[in-house]
């Protein structure tokens, strides 16, 4: 029996048949009005090579084999009808105006079962939307990707996912830290997979031009086709609508904060409609517990996306897309509820990861000052927020020495406020956490930003082991795994500290 490939697959068009597009394929950047997308055509790459591969994604659409010539922009099969998708958005803040695919092609939809699949390369060249720019994606910011979706799919938390990563054998020029010394860097693309790509800032470019006939086509199609059991037919079934994606991405952001994730550059125009984490950019993980930390350098001086920002940032995203969606309201004040219903669902799951973390059977009055006390402690001397947790999950008794690998200085550590805090927590839950949830909850290995670096490292030299020991092993992030404890259950190496990458990202990718 042949296995099934690309072409086996059963491709449709959904959205290109249901909203309206550009009448032109392909062509400069421009400006696109009225257009939910424009036709284009991956560009061919010169010696594509198959590095990274998820066989769980490619189960999920059914497929059996990697086609890296496909999976690299080179060619099409039948049934593929590749587009970019115009969207707009805020960034930091401020309308940006038309955005829009700039650098990512969607290949086709596809269906197996009840479910239809949006397959999307990035890096594949350019398109209308790329502005200033060259289309294309280099391997660092890649490797990023494909392990990062795949990690955060493996630890329960809401994400696009990753298929393959197929380096181009084209050289990519980028100037990492924007300080005027541009390089060539090796390009790769990799295959995306969503139920769909479509973000806040795909509603807001319409809304924002007045054009209230293609923001109606484009709310009627995608909860028609994406939200099953909802209508856009009245106020009332919008303002459900928008419930559930408030309630979505609130439980996003709570599980981002309950792993220690942080998006980086939470844009309206990367803003999941699903609520999936979306768009892998200068991301990155808590080493130390610092509720302002922010890998993206380009957002060091007001710290808009920091760890701790970002359920406040979600709601000011929601009210954005609330803006957007009230041309269509005829009592468009009905849509404050939404925003009531975002804090108390960010409140809620935040409140079930809180207990779950610490092992309580629910979340009651007066735990919020346990919470409160516990992150202030992890404040008082760099402190490893993935260990502590997991350590926490194990501890007998409330002997403090247990936590010691969690801190970077044991001389620094705050014997007084961490014991009255410890037997808070144990006489809170008599002495019996619940073990189970704790551990299904606090995640032993989670892609900390130096193991990317090493794994960006050692494939620039040509050697994938790294990326495929960490895409291995983050299948698994609960699990104890105790052959990879030493080298990655561990604090930041010293060297990691101010190195580009690992505490600096910008958004050159
Ligand atoms: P991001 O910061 O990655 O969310 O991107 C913001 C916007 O810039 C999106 O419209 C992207 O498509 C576009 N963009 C980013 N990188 C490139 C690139 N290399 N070529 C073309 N467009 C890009
Ligand atoms: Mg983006």
């Amino acid at each position: 029996m042949t296995q099934r490939s690309l072409s086996s697959l059963n491709w449709v068009s959904q959205f290109l048949e249901g909203t309206p597009g550009d009448e032109v394929t392909g062509g400069s950047p421009r400006q696109v009005p009225g257009a939910c997308w424009s036709r284009v055509r991956p560009e061919p790459m010169p010696e594509p090579v198959l590095r990274l591969w998820s066989d769980e994604v490619a189960r999920e659409i059914g497929l059996e084999v990697a086609e890296p010539g496909l999976l690299g922009g080179n060619g099409l099969v039948e049934g593929m009808d590749p587009y970019a998708q115009r969207y707009g958005g805020y960034q930091f803040g401020n309308w940006a105006g038309q955005l829009g695919d700039g650098r990512a092609i969607t290949l086709g939809e596809v269906v197996k079962g009840n479910r239809v699949m949006e397959l999307q390369l990035k890096g594949s060249g350019k398109t209308p939307y790329s502005r200033f720019s060259d289309g294309r994606a280099v391997l660092r910011s890649s490797i990023r990707e494909f392990l990062c979706s795949e990690a955060m799919h493996h630890l329960g938390v809401p994400t696009t996912r990753a298929l393959s990563l197929v380096t181009t054998g084209e050289d990519v020029i980028r100037d990492v830290m924007y300080d005027g010394r541009p390089a060539p860097e090796p390009g790769a693309i990799v295959c995306r997979v969503a139920e769909s790509f479509i973000r806040f800032g795909s509603f807001e470019i319409h809304s924002m031009s007045g054009d209230g006939r293609t923001l109606r086509i484009l709310v009627d199609d995608t909860v028609r086709r994406h939200f099953p059991g909802h209508s856009s037919d009245t106020d009332e079934g919008l303002v459900e609508w928008l419930m559930e994606v408030a309630a979505r991405t609130s439980q996003t952001i709570a599980h981002w904060m309950r792993v220690g994730f942080v998006h980086g550059v939470m844009n309206t125009d990367n803003m999941s409609i699903h609520g999936l984490t979306i768009d892998y950019g200068p991301y990155g993980w808590l080493e130390g517990f610092e509720p302002g930390w922010t890998p993206n350098t380009t957002d060091s001086g007001t710290r808009r996306y920091s760890y701790g920002q970002q359920a406040q940032i979600g709601a000011w995203n929601i009210a954005r897309l609330l803006e957007a969606i009230s041309p269509l309201m005829e009592d468009p004040v009905r849509l404050n509820g939404v925003l009531d219903s975002y804090y108390d669902s960010y409140r809620e799951h935040s409140s079930r990861m809180w207990a779950e973390k610490l092992g309580l059977d629910e979340f009651e009055e007066g735990d919020g000052d346990l919470v409160t006390d516990l992150t202030s402690n992890l404040q008082l001397t760099e402190t490893d927020m993935t260990i502590f947790f997991r350590l926490l999950s194990t501890i007998d008794g409330t002997d403090l020495e247990n936590l010691d690998p969690a801190f970077y200085d044991e001389g620094e550590i705050r014997s007084d406020e961490w014991n009255a805090w410890l037997t808070r927590w144990w006489d809170r839950v008599d002495g019996k956490p619940d073990r189970g949830a704790m551990l299904q909850a606090n995640p032993k290995y989670v892609l900390r930003n130096w193991m990317a670096q090493l794994a960006i490292d050692a494939a620039e030299k040509g050697d994938y082991s790294v990326a495929m020991e960490l895409y291995e092993m983050l299948k698994n992030p609960y699990s104890e795994q105790s052959e990879h404890e030493e080298k990655w259950f561990s604090k930041r190496p010293e060297w990691a500290r101010n190195r580009v990458g690992c505490s600096m990202l910008s958004c050159s990718s």
